[in-house]
This record gives C-alpha cells, sequence and structure tokens, in this order.
C-alpha cells in the first residue's frame, strides 16, 4: 500500500466513523433514544450518572471509528460476529453497570454509532469492489468489440450478403433497437432494380417497421404477403442474443421461404445480434457516478458486458466445431495431460471410436501412433514442452498400409492476440497455453508421388530407346553422298532435334533422380574439381565448334580435393558449359576456371553472351523458369531444369551458387563446393 493510499483509507475511516458517531450522539441529545436506553437501563440505587457532552463524544467516536478499522479490514462477516459479541456483552455490562454504580455506558448511542459505521464501512467495499469488478467486465468485453466494432456495419453488410446469395431478397434492412425502444437502421443492402422502401413517409416502411416490431414481441419469424398473387413477401426476424432482443431484421423476398430457409435465417441472425450486441456496448458509454453502483443503467451495462463475453464464447466454440470437418486429424490437449479437444478424423486414424479420446489422456491418444521412429512418445513430449519446439515425424504404418505426418505444438499464448487473457499484457516470455497435435494423412500423396516418379523415369528410359535409333540412322543418312540436297537437309533436322530430345529427356531424368535421391545421402567420394572441369569440357568441344565458340580453361595450381558425387557435379558443370555456349553469339569465347577461396573451391563459367536482365537473375535458379530474349531462335531447346538441377546439386554438397550478368555483355555463373 502506498502512503498516498494508506492516508486515504485512514481519512475514509475516519469520515464515515465520525459521521456515524455523529449521528449516533444528535439523535442520543436530542432525546430520540431514550425510550430503547430505558430497556438496556435496570434503575437501581437512585439517579443514574450519565457521561458528560464531551465523554460521551470521545467514547461513541472512539468506538464508531474501531469498528469501521474492524470492518474494512477483516470484512463484514468476520466483524460481525465480534460485533455481535461485543453487543450481547456490553448490553449485559449496561444493565450490571446500571444497576450496581446506577452509571449509564451510554449502551445504544454506542451500538447504534458501531452499527452506522460498520454498515456504511460494508457499503464502501462493495461499491468498491464493484466497481473492479465491472471494469474487469467492461475490460474483458471490450477486448472483442474493439475487434471489428468500428466496422459493425460492415460485418452486418457481410451477413446480409451471405444472405443474398440463398434468399437473393430485393431488400434486406438490419434495425437496431434503441434504449427507448425505437427501431434505427443499421445496415442495408438492396437490389439496384427493386422498388425500395424508400423512405419513412412511406407507408410500405412503416408496415416493414411494424411487421419487425411484431417479431420481436412475439420473439419469432413473421412473414407477410405483400401482394397476394404472387409469392413476394416480407419477412421479419427479432435479432435474439441471450434472451435479449437487440434488433430486427426484415427481409423482402420475392421466392417461396421454407424451412431450411429458416434454420439459415435463424442462424444468420443470431450472429447478426452478437454483432449488434457488441456495437451496442461499445457505444454504451456510461459514467461512473457515486450511486453508480445503485444504478439501474450501470447493471444493464454489466449485463451487456456479459452478453458479449457470452457472445464471444459462442464464437470460439466456432472454431472448436469448424475443426470437426477438417480431414486432419487435430487434438487439444490441456497442461495436466486432459484432452480438451479431438476431431472425428484424429479418432479414426488412432484406431478410435469417436468419443473414446474423451476419457483418455494425451499420453494415450500419442501411444496410438507409436511406431519405430515415434517409440517414445514422452520423450517427444518432453522434448516439446521444453524447447517450445514443434516436433514433426513422418510415421509409417504398414500394417494399415498408412503413412501419417504426426506434429506436435506448444501452443502459446501470443499476448498481442486479441484472445490473449485479460489483464495478462506482453510481458516476459509467451505463456504456454495447450498442446496440439495434428496429424495429417499422407497416404495418397505418397502413391501419387510414387506413381508420378515411376511413370516420368519408366517414360524417360521408354523413349530414350526409340530416340537412339532415329539420331544413329539419321546421322548416318546424313553421311551419304547420293541424297539430294534437300533430302540431306531434312535429315540433318531430323538428326539435331532427335539430339535436342535427348538432351532434353537427360535433364528430366536427372532432375527425377535427383528428386528420388532427396531422401538418401548424395554419394560422396574425394574429387579433383579441376580434372572434373578437363573430363566435360573435352566432352564439350565438338558442341563449342559447331558454334564457332571457343572453350578455354583456366585451371588453378595445386587444388585440394572435395568431397563430392563425381556423376552429379559432372553433370552441373555440363549444365553451365551448355548454357554458356548455347546462349552465345558465335565466335565469342566461354572460359571455366576453377580457384581456391578460404575453405572452399569456386567453379566460375564466364561467357559474352546474351546476359540476363538483372531482375531475372533470382528466377533462373528455379524450376521451369526460362528467359525469354528478343530475337531467340525458334529453336533454342529449353527446358528451364537445368540450372535449377545446379543449385540443388550444390546445395546437396553444401555449397552455394552465385550468378553476375549483364544483359548483352555476357554471364559469370559460379559455385563454390567446400574443400576437403
Ligand atoms: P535450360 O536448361 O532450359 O537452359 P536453365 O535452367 O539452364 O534452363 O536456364 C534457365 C534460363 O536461364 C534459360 O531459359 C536461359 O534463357 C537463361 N540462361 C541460362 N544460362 C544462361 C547464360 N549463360 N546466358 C544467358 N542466359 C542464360
Amino acid at each position: 500500500m502506498t502512503p498516498a493510499s494508506y492516508l486515504k483509507s485512514v481519512l475514509t475511516y475516519c469520515l464515515i466513523a465520525s459521521a456515524a458517531g455523529i449521528l449516533s450522539l444528535a439523535l442520543w441529545t436530542g432525546g430520540l433514544l431514550t425510550s430503547i436506553e430505558s430497556a438496556f437501563l435496570s434503575p437501581g440505587h437512585g439517579t443514574l450518572v450519565t457521561p458528560s457532552l464531551q465523554l460521551a463524544a470521545a467514547i461513541i467516536l472512539a468506538v464508531s471509528f474501531a469498528v469501521a478499522i474492524d470492518v474494512g479490514r477483516f470484512g463484514g462477516r468476520r466483524a460481525l460476529i465480534y460485533l455481535g459479541g461485543g453487543f450481547l456483552g456490553l448490553a449485559a455490562l449496561s444493565l450490571f453497570t446500571s444497576w450496581y454504580f446506577a452509571i449509564d455506558i451510554l449502551f445504544v448511542p454506542v451500538v447504534l454509532a458501531a452499527s452506522v459505521s460498520a454498515v456504511t464501512m460494508q457499503v464502501k467495499r462493495l461499491r468498491e469492489r464493484d466497481i473492479e469488478l465491472t471494469g474487469k467486465l467492461i475490460a474483458a468485453s471490450s477486448k472483442f468489440e474493439s475487434r471489428k466494432s468500428d466496422d459493425a456495419e460492415h460485418s452486418l453488410m457481410n451477413g446480409l450478403q451471405l444472405l443474398d446469395t440463398v434468399l437473393s431478397p430485393s431488400e434486406a434492412i438490419v434495425f437496431r433497437r434503441e434504449s427507448g425502444g425505437k427501431l434505427i437502421v443499421s445496415a442495408r443492402l438492396r437490389t439496384a432494380t427493386a422498388g425500395s422502401l424508400d423512405t419513412s413517409r412511406n407507408s410500405a416502411w412503416r408496415d416493414g417497421v411494424s411487421l419487425c416490431e411484431r417479431a420481436m414481441r412475439a420473439g419469432d419469424i413473421i412473414l407477410e404477403k405483400i401482394e397476394e398473387e404472387n409469392l413476394a413477401a416480407n419477412i421479419a426476424l427479432p435479432l435474439r442474443h441471450e434472451d435479449r432482443t437487440v434488433g430486427a431484421l426484415l427481409l423482402r423476398i420475392a421466392r417461396k421461404f421454407d424451412d431450411d430457409d429458416r434454420a439459415l435465417l435463424t442462424a444468420v441472425g443470431g450472429q447478426m445480434a452478437r454483432n449488434l450486441q457488441r456495437e451496442e456496448t461499445h457505444k454504451a458509454n456510461v459514467k461512473r457516478s457515486v450511486l453508480a453502483f445503485f444504478s439501474a443503467r450501470e447493471s444493464e451495462q454489466r449485463m451487456e458486458s456479459l452478453s458479449v463475453l457470452n457472445g464471444a464464447l459462442v464464437e470460439q466454440g466456432i472454431g472448436i466445431n469448424a475443426m470437426s470437418q477438417l480431414n486432419d486429424g487435430v487434438a487439444l490437449g490441456y497442461l495436466d495431460g486432459r484432452i480438451a479437444y479431438a476431431n472425428a478424423s484424429l479418432a479414426e486414424m488412432a484406431g478410435l471410436e469417436q468419443g473414446q479420446t474423451d476419457n483418455m489422456t494425451f499420453f494415450e491418444l500419442l501411444d496410438r501412433f507409436r511406431t519405430d521412429v515415434f517409440d517414445e512418445p514422452a520423450i517427444a513430449l518432453r522434448r516439446v514442452l521444453q524447447t517450445g519446439e514443434a516436433y514433426e515425424r513422418e510415421l509409417n504404418f504398414s500394417d494399415r498400409n498408412a503413412t501419417y505426418s504426426l506434429r506436435i505444438v506448444l501452443v502459446q499464448d501470443n499476448s498481442a492476440g486479441v484472445w490473449s487473457l485479460p489483464g495478462r499484457q506482453a510481458q516476459g516470455p509467451p505463456q504456454p497455453l495447450c498442446l496440439a497435435l495434428v496429424v495429417r494423412d499422407l497416404t495418397q500423396l505418397k502413391e501419387y508421388e510414387q506413381l508420378r516418379s515411376d511413370m516420368l523415369s519408366l517414360m524417360s528410359h521408354e523413349l530414350r530407346t526409340p530416340i537412339t535409333s532415329i539420331n544413329g540412322f539419321a546421322e548416318l543418312l546424313t553421311s551419304d553422298d547420293q541424297l539430294s540436297e534437300q533430302t540431306r537437309e531434312f535429315v540433318t533436322i531430323i538428326a539435331n532435334e532427335s539430339q535436342r530430345l535427348s538432351r532434353m529427356i537427360d535433364t528430366f531424368l536427372a532432375v527425377t533422380k535427383l528428386q528420388r535421391k532427396d531422401r538418401q545421402e548424395v554419394f560422396k567420394i574425394p574429387l579433383r574439381l579441376d580434372v572434373v572441369v578437363t573430363e566435360t569440357l573435352a566432352g564439350m568441344q565438338k558442341a563449342a565448334r559447331k558454334r564457332r565458340i571457343r572453350l578455354v580453361e583456366v585451371p588453378a595450381q595445386r587444388l585440394p580435393p572435395v568431397a563430392a558425387d563425381k556423376g552429379m557435379i559432372t553433370q552441373a558443370v555440363k549444365n553451365l558449359v551448355s548454357n554458356a555456349i548455347r546462349y552465345s553469339p558465335e565466335r565469342t569465347t566461354v572460359t571455366v576456371s576453377t580457384s581456391l577461396e578460404a575453405e572452399a573451391i569456386r567453379i566460375c563459367v564466364e561467357d559474352r553472351g546474351y546476359g540476363i536482365p538483372s531482375e531475372q537473375k533470382e528466377k533462373v535458379w528455379e524450376k521451369f523458369y526460362r528467359v525469354v530474349r528478343e530475337g531467340q531462335e525458334k529453336d533454342e531447346e529449353s527446358t528451364g531444369l537445368g540450372l535449377s538441377f545446379v543449385r540443388e546439386v550444390v546445395e546437396k554438397h553444401g555449397g552455394s551458387v552465385a550468378l553476375e550478368s549483364e544483359e548483352g555483355r555476357g554471364s559469370k555463373f559460379s559455385f563454390t563446393l567446400p574443400r576437403l
């Protein structure tokens, strides 16, 4: 307690005690208590001695002050026991002293002052509690109001639009009920073509409003035909939340209204009522007065805040209910291990009937997913709780031919969020709230993946054989002197195109192979990169000569080896060099150099070709990404896979790729691999 608040409470005690004391003293000196007093005095010997006014005032004020402190510190109930006992003792004492010593100990004025002091003090305490409680209630409910309060009309409009998709009303109006009972338009939706219930002078409008009022009184949907000959009707729905009618919804529809529509309308109406309630509570800005404790409006506001909170609970329940619709299995566990919620999918994956999960603990539930890679659920859980990091595993159940991905997460209180607990501000580390288990069925996905990869490799292999024959025979034919000029040209095209196809299939194959190798380690051996470069370039000189490109090798002196998969690295270098040849004009030079850096060896392929626009430099590494260049030759073969393969291979080896390029001047592709 701070000195200021201590002083304040002492002053309050003094004030209450003095007021009670003065009141009692006044009644006593005015002789208004005489008749009651006589009941507690027994006239014994001679006349009674009554204390002087000063002494009486001192006694009464002292008792009054003591009682105020007593009630203030111990509370009404405990103080009542002491006071009751005290009063009884004092009554006996009064009778005794008056009879034996003929002294009046002022029993009645003292008891009166003490009682008034006690009651006033208790009322003061209750009022303080009430203020605190109201403050907390309003603060808690305003958390939900402030989510969308400025958007109340917006959310009502959304609700109307949802109704529009089903009932297509020509006009829909949400009315809010003011405290006086008057209906005020809160949101309105109308189709452009419809003749609208336009002004409040309009009799149709008045009919609509009175229909709403009737519906609100009846507490049910009321339908009223507008014209006898067709289906056009006005429908009024009271908007009720927690037994409070907060407004009404009026619809004009031109089609039949059946029971399904009724259920939907009631549900949407419930949501609108919650929104209206929030808006109303938000707007009600009652000033707290001294008499707030006794104010009915104040109580009303508290009730409204409570309604908003209950509405929020309903909305929170929606989230949980929605989870029952998920295909993924979801379970939430309290931190004491009880299961807060488990959806039907999870029960099914765990091999349980729905409802069986109710009486299980989180541990028992995890146990149902025990496999060889998830053999100690308790250890996994401990790790999640200790580190706060999610635990993820892919589980294979060969007995049921199923693959699941399992994820255990510690859900933490995000204090900045709306759902954080009242009074808990962003302070210190986030508080753990509960555990979540998410199980996803990957069985079908795995089957598709397998099928895709099998088909790809099968297709590629099966395609390669006929293409090799086509290419071989076409090459053979080109050297036949007896062919006419035109036939030779055609045969050359066949040879080139079949080669192109074959290269494309090679890339496809390499990529699928790489994807399959995802789960395996690459096969690393000590490798001299300068040797790899020399060997690769030797095989590419022919292609370079064909395009009149000079292929130059600049090897570094004494390179240490790297640990790498020779096939993959050779293919990566080949991709870079063949790109450099393909994307450079004739009579230019492509330089391939190797160099030693601090902890790595770099291979660099530099050309004087077309270059790559700077905004696409990052993208060229992505799968299937191709740069389209003006004046590009039609037959420039491109799959967009070459560079993505290079990056994947290099990153798998713990290296990195880099690109410098200037459009029209050339490119410098390079990658590093960590040295041994
Ligand atoms: P592809 O195998 O089809 O060539 P890549 O992934 O190897 O696909 O390359 C992606 C794109 O990057 C290509 O379409 C090409 O335009 C561009 N590119 C690659 N290398 C070079 C280079 N050395 N010079 C200019 N452009 C290049």
